[in-house]
């Protein structure tokens, strides 16, 4: 695997693998990288040489949130990707992505309202900016997004749709431990107790993704509650147009089932589409 620290070494990576004649996939991750990464370096293959860029955006981090203390790996995490098969590591630093007196954001509004971009007002537009600087530096064919975090897909899909870039957003499903709760690096920090409750939250999702669909408002109220009593401080569960965002009233095509509930001081998220 080849691992690029500067644009030049980015630069020869990608002319290497170009020169091959191979499309690029590009993987966006924070590093930290656990199997659920892994899994869309995976699906990156099937479209192209996969490329994995490594990199903590402080522009997604809002002041008082976890930038600081985000788990950094960068050993482990190349050993991992080249275990996966990825062709090149990208590991820019903050310089890099942001020159000195950079002066431009991304703004996202519509599938970026409301839920995480309530929660976070300034979390999206950070991810937009460096999600499009990532998409100007590889110039990939396809990239790799997971449904683990399905607000950000749809912010993604509509920032491509509306930039009119040509890369193919690929969807990768959501890789669970054993027990369904939803890999993430920020599982870590949850104590053996709350590690213990955790799996509530994809079995309320699982049920209500079933309740929802003869009355959404009595199931969603009755998740919220569930949630509860498991431990949680739900912030919130919903039905939405899984493109939009928009909150639906009943199950329709399309549907998809989503919430964020704080277990002590760990927020996870999770989804689930209503079929
Ligand atoms: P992160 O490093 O948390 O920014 O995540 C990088 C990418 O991995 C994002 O596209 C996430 O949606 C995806 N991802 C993280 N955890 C999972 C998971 N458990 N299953 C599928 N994709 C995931």
């Amino acid at each position: 695997m080849m691992v690029a620290r500067t644009r030049g070494e980015l630069a020869e990576a990608l002319a290497r693998l170009r020169g091959d004649g191979r499309a690029v996939a590009l993987v966006p991750t924070m590093g930290a990288l656990h199997a659920g990464h892994l899994e869309l370096v995976r699906l990156a293959a099937g479209h192209g040489a996969p490329v994995a860029s490594i990199f903590v955006n402080p522009t997604q981090f809002a002041a008082g949130e976890d930038f600081a203390r985000y788990p950094r790996d960068t050993d482990g995490d190349l050993a991992k990707l080249a275990g996966a098969g990825c062709a090149a590591a990208w590991l820019p630093d903050v310089a890099e992505m942001y020159p000195p007196g950079d002066a431009t954001l991304i703004e996202v509004a519509g599938p970026a309202l409301g839920f995480e971009g309530a929660a976070r007002p300034t979390h999206f537009r950070g991810v937009a900016t460096v999600v499009a600087k990532l998409f100007g530096q590889v110039r990939p064919e396809a990239a790799v997004f997971g449904e683990k975090d399905w607000q950000q897909l749809q912010v993604i899909r509509r920032m491509v749709a509306d930039l009119l870039l040509s890369v193919r957003i690929v969807a990768a499903p959501i890789v669970r431990e054993a027990d369904g709760l939803a890999m993430s690096s920020r599982n870590r920090y949850l104590s053996p107790a709350e590690r213990a409750a955790a799996p509530a939250l994809p079995l309320v999702l699982q049920r209500a993704a079933a309740a929802v669909k003869q009355n959404a408002g009595a199931a969603l109220e009755d998740a919220v509650r569930a949630l509860r009593e498991a431990g949680f401080a739900p912030d919130y569960v919903a039905l939405v147009d899984g493109p939009t965002m928009r909150p639906l009233p009943a199950a329709a095509e399309g549907a998809r089932l989503i919430a964020a509930a704080r277990l002590g001081a760990v927020r996870l998220l999770d989804n689930i589409a209503v079929r």
